[in-house]
C-alpha cells in the first residue's frame, strides 16, 4: 500500500504522504538493523541488513531484531554447547510484545499501548478489515499470533505486512484512545509531555495533545494541539512529524479535555504587540 509497486499492479500511484511513510517504515528498517548487533556481521553486511531483515520466506519477526532482544538471539546460536545460558536469556525475550516494542520506537512516542483484549474483541475492529491489506497477517502480528502461512510469503510481501500492521494499529489506535481505559492510557502520557509543548512564546510551555485534520487515512500527518491558545502545530520531531493524522483523529483532544476539565488551562494573558521603536505598527 505504501508502495508504488505494489503486488497489485492496479494500485494508484503513492500519494507525497505515502511516500513519507515509505522512508519512514525503511528508516525504521535501518534504525532497527543499526541498534541490534548481530554476531559476526562486517560492515558491508550491515549495510544490506535492511533489505534481509525479514528472512524471505518467512514471517517478519520483531523479536530478531529488538535492540535488548538480540543478544538473547546470539546466546541461542551459541547455545550448541551451553543450553542453560539460552534458557535464561529465552525467558527474558517473552516479556516484550508486539505492542510495547512498536509504541517504543523512535517517533512514536504519541502511541499509548492498546490492551490486547480491546484488540482481541472483533466488535472493535468492525469495517477495518477492509480497509488494510494483509488484514489477518496484520493482526496476527500485532497480537503475537504464530502463523502457518508464514513460509509461503516473499521477502516484500512479509514488509507489505509490517506496514500494513503499523497502519492497522493505527485504524484501532483512534478508536481505543475514545474508550475510558485509552483515555486514561493518554492521560498518563500527557502527564509526563510526551506529546510535547505548545511553541508560542505566551503559551508558557503548556503540554500539547495530538490531534489528526481529518479522520481519513493518509490525508494530513498528525499535529500538536494547544488548549491554551487553541491552535495547533508541527510536532518538533521530524520523526514524529511523518506519522498520519488519522491514527489520532480530530475528536480526540476536545474529548480529552472534556473528559478531564480540570486539565483545561487558563487562556493566554498577554497578547504579543508588534512594535516599531516602541510604537504599535499601525495597520493600513
Ligand atoms: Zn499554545
Amino acid at each position: 500500500m505504501y508502495r508504488d509497486r505494489g503486488v497489485n499492479g492496479s494500485k494508484p500511484e503513492a500519494s507525497p504522504l505515502d511516500r513519507k511513510r515509505i522512508n519512514n517504515v525503511l528508516d525504521r528498517h535501518l534504525e532497527r538493523a543499526s541498534s541490534s548487533t548481530t554476531k559476526g556481521l562486517n560492515g558491508k553486511e550491515k549495510e544490506r541488513l535492511p533489505l534481509t531483515l525479514p528472512a524471505a520466506g518467512k514471517r517478519p519477526d520483531h523479536r530478531d531484531q529488538h535492540p535488548s532482544l538480540s543478544k538473547n538471539k546470539c546466546s541461542e546460536d551459541e547455545s550448541d554447547t551451553d543450553s542453560e545460558e539460552s534458557d535464561v536469556s529465552g525467558s527474558d525475550g517473552e516479556d516484550t510484545s508486539w505492542i510495547s516494542w512498536f509504541c517504543n520506537l523512535k517517533g512514536n512516542e504519541f502511541f499509548c499501548e492498546i490492551d490486547e483484549e480491546y484488540i482481541q474483541d472483533d466488535f472493535n475492529l468492525c469495517g477495518l478489515s477492509g480497509q488494510v491489506p494483509y488484514y489477518d497477517y496484520a493482526l496476527d502480528l500485532i497480537l503475537d499470533v504464530e502463523s502457518s502461512h508464514g513460509d509461503m510469503l516473499t521477502e516484500e510481501q512479509n514488509e507489505m505486512i509490517e506496514s500494513a500492521a503499523e497502519m492497522l494499529y493505527g485504524l484501532i489506535h483512534v478508536r481505543y484512545i475514545l474508550t475510558g481505559r485509552g483515555m486514561a492510557a493518554m492521560l498518563e502520557k500527557f502527564k509526563n509531555y510526551d506529546f510535547g509543548r505548545c511553541p508560542r512564546v505566551h503559551c508558557s510551555s503548556q503540554p500539547c495533545l495530538p490531534v489528526g485534520q481529518s479522520d481519513i487515512p493518509r490525508s494530513s500527518t498528525v499535529k500538536i494541539y494547544c488548549p491554551k491558545c487553541e491552535d495547533i502545530h508541527y510536532p518538533r520531531s521530524k520523526y514524529q512529524g511523518n506519522i498520519d493524522g488519522a491514527y489520532f483523529g480530530t475528536t480526540f483532544p476536545h474529548l480529552f479535555l472534556m473528559t478531564y476539565g480540570h486539565l483545561n488551562p487558563q487562556k493566554p494573558s498577554q497578547q504579543y504587540v508588534p512594535r516599531v521603536f516602541g510604537f504599535k505598527v499601525r495597520k493600513t
